[in-house]
């Protein structure tokens, strides 16, 4: 088998213990995972720290730092098939996705390379003619970034590359399940010619997580993962009182009108539930339908749903691959069964594929005499869609609002006004209109209430991971007046 290394310091090693990880498409081990210890975490967040104070990376200028933004982008490009590769097979995400994903994933390293020396301070008006005052705007320290399973070398480039562009440094924890395209790039990143211990790659799960989250010497959390563990990540920085940022799950709703081009919002909603075999923080997993056309457009997205391509997530025919886990599939089961018993209908899927892997089929259920039901109100992470439907638009913003997620949002109409309505009125970090799925370095990425807090992706993310620094100086030579009084 396999035997992956962790990046501690700007050295690979084996790790005190080993785990293995399994193929999902299989359920057979493939390959040795390091699993790192609280000692390694130690060591990594005191390699980051040692980093983030030593001159070669403190001193080094902003333009600097984004050269070797740049070259990791061409490294990660270079090397996006490989990549690729390692990531559905240790993950199961099918190839067709992973090659193009990853590919754009050096796309983000190339914005936030261009952005290193655009971070800029400020010179202030200030009310004292004997006083120029201005602001540093200075890395915040030392960040701890966690990160699921899915889309793992693109989860971490949205924090990687605004933290490195605004000189922090970073200990990042691979999921434990898939980590190895995490560790790979930890091989390529060590080849861009960075300073030792600015990025250190580690694995393993919540105890590793839990060390690295709440130690005293790390400055900044940036988590994406469920909201359970999110409650985790939140308790553990009263330990170091870090700031956080959230980039958690969603049940976002997918709307669609009866003016709305149907064959388009047939197949965004296929994209939007079916595509990284819904294991998407931004699935359209809640569709809402008018009554109107519910009944033809159920029936085609059903056929369409029963003609996509399952099959071996190596293979670029595939079109739905395996879960990444056998947990999540016992999940999805286990929520369908709930919502069966809630008065949900399952139109087509439902349960697990014969065979070996962790297949399961696209799913779609219909809640109208459930709306409550649990699979409504729970992200699945799973190609399994919920549907409800509505009369009026009032009813079509309800029903969108009402959940505790707040992450994306899909409005399919050709009313100009109606669109504009909606955009307005939806509670949910991103709108989609007549499109899903879209996204773009340039672009902030995140969500409120259960989908988390803080934005990914575009200008202010890299400003997120700064901190401002007031200068006051003093230009008058005559003495200090009066010290009792506050100037
Ligand atoms: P998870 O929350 O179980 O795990 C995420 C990470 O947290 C893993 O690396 C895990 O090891 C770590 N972890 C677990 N316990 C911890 C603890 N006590 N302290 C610190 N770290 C701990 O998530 P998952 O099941 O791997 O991924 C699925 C979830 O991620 C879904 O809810 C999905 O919506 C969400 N997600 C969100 C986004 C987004 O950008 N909003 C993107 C992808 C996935």
């Amino acid at each position: 088998m396999q035997q992956f290394q962790q990046y501690i310091d700007g050295a690979f090693d084996d790790g005190a213990a080993q785990f293995d990880s399994l193929d999902p498409a299989t359920g057979a081990p493939w390959a040795r995972m390091p699993e790192a210890s609280v000692a390694d975490v130690n060591r990594a967040v005191e390699a980051a720290e040692r980093a983030f104070l030593s001159s070669d990376w403190a001193l080094m200028t902003a333009t600097q730092r984004g050269k070797l933004l740049l070259k990791l982008a061409d490294l990660v490009a270079e090397n996006a098939p490989r990549l690729a590769e390692l990531e559905t097979r240790d993950t199961g995400k099918i190839i067709r996705e992973t090659s193009a994903q990853i590919a754009y994933v050096a796309e983000y390293y190339r914005y936030y390379a261009g952005l290193a020396d655009k971070i800029e301070g400020a010179h202030l008006p200030i009310d004292k003619p004997d006083m120029e005052v201005w602001l540093r705007r200075e890395p915040v320290g030392v960040v701890a970034a966690v990160v699921p399973w899915n889309s793992q070398l693109f989860l971490s480039a949205v924090k990687i590359g605004p933290a490195l562009a605004a000189g922090c440094t970073v200990v990042l924890k691979a999921s434990e399940d898939g980590p190895a395209p995490m560790l790979e790039f930890a091989r390529i990143f060590d080849q861009a010619g960075f300073p030792k211990g600015v990025l250190n790659v580690i694995t393993g799960g919540a105890e590793a997580g839990a060390t690295l989250t709440s130690h005293p010497k790390v400055d900044h959390v940036a988590f994406t993962g469920g909201p359970e563990t999110a409650r985790h990540i939140v308790r553990n920085s009263a330990e170091n009182l870090a700031s956080t940022s959230l980039e958690l799950g969603g049940k976002s709703p997918f709307i669609v009108f009866e003016d709305a081009d149907i064959e388009s919002a047939l197949n965004a909603q296929v994209s939007g539930i079916f595509a990284a075999t819904g294991q998407s923080c931004v699935a359209g997993s809640r569709l809402v339908i008018s009554n109107t056309i519910k009944d033809e457009f159920l029936e085609r997205l059903k056929v369409k749903a029963q003609e996509v391509v399952i099959g071996a997530p190596d293979d670029m025919a595939t079109e739905v691959g395996p879960l990444c886990t056998l947990r999540q599939r016992e999940r999805a089961i286990a929520l369908i069964k709930a919502s069966e018993q809630q008065g949900a209908k399952v139109i087509t899927g439902g349960s697990a594929l014969e065979g070996d892997g962790f297949y399961f089929p696209p799913t779609i259920i219909d809640c109208s005499d459930a709306p409550e039901a649990d699979c409504i109100t729970n992200e699945f992470f799973g190609p399994v869609l919920s549907v409800l439907s509505f009369d009026t638009e009032d009813e079509a913003l309800e029903i969108a609002n009402n959940t505790a997620f707040g992450l994306a949002s899909g409005v399919f109409t050709n009313s100009l006004t109606r669109a504009h309505r909606m955009i307005r009125g939806i509670r949910a970090g991103i709108v989609w209109v007549n499109t899903y799925r879209a996204v773009s370095p340039i672009a902030p990425f995140g969500g409120h209430g259960l989908s988390g807090h803080g934005r990914e992706g575009g200008i202010q993310a890299a400003l997120d991971y700064t901190k401002v620094k007031a200068v006051w100086l003093r230009t008058s030579d005559d003495p200090i007046p009066d010290p009792f009084v506050m100037r």
